[in-house]
């Protein structure tokens, strides 16, 4: 019976609704490799192309980016919630081809990216708009890496996987983004 009176007292701070949490911004496309990334943890992850003075080093770029907003899986409306940020590259990925992922910067052991460390993200998919009109359309989950690209501006990018991404065509396949 005590346990039970203490058990009934703890339920009451657990009653209290959790404060809504808004969308995350500061996510960022790379000109580089047309990634999307995420830039609020200070440093600038791991590119498929490296650019530094010797080549070692692989930032992922911001410049000519807007500062995307991507939802979480637990706030309303419909969207795929397959979506991660990886804490190797920085990169935004997709869990739904377990077998195809690959990271730039090495990832796990079998050279995947991780969620360790990550919130779940939903991404609306054309036709099924939740958030009313607007948005950037064409972004796609690369099919060799997982990877989250933008395949708008013609050339698809550098894969870490090899060559340029590569996206499957379809209903449900092509992502809309928001910015701030
Ligand atoms: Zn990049
Ligand atoms: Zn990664
Ligand atoms: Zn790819």
């Amino acid at each position: 019976m005590a346990a039970g009176t203490g058990l009934a007292a703890l339920a009451a701070p657990l009653m209290t609704p959790a404060p809504a949490r808004a969308a995350q911004h500061l996510w960022r496309w790379c000109f580089q490799c047309s990634g999307l990334w995420f830039s609020g943890n200070g440093g600038n992850g791991y590119c498929p192309l490296g650019t530094g003075l010797f080549g070692w080093d692989h930032p992922h770029q911001s410049s000519g980016s807007g500062d995307y907003l991507l939802r979480f899986a637990d706030e309303p409306g419909a969207g795929q919630i397959t979506w991660r940020w990886c804490r190797f590259c920085s990169g935004l990925w997709s869990t739904g081809r377990p077998d195809n992922t690959r990271c730039p910067a090495g990832g796990l052991a079998d050279g995947g990216h991780d969620f360790w460390g990550s919130g779940q993200y939903k991404l609306e998919a054309l036709p099924n708009m939740t958030n009313g009109h607007g948005g950037q359309a064409q972004w796609f989950m690369c099919r060799k890496c997982a990877g989250l690209f933008f395949a708008g501006n013609g050339p698809q990018g550098v894969c870490p996987a090899g060559g340029a991404h590569e996206h499957q065509a379809g209903i449900g396949f092509e992502h809309v983004l928001r910015q701030v």
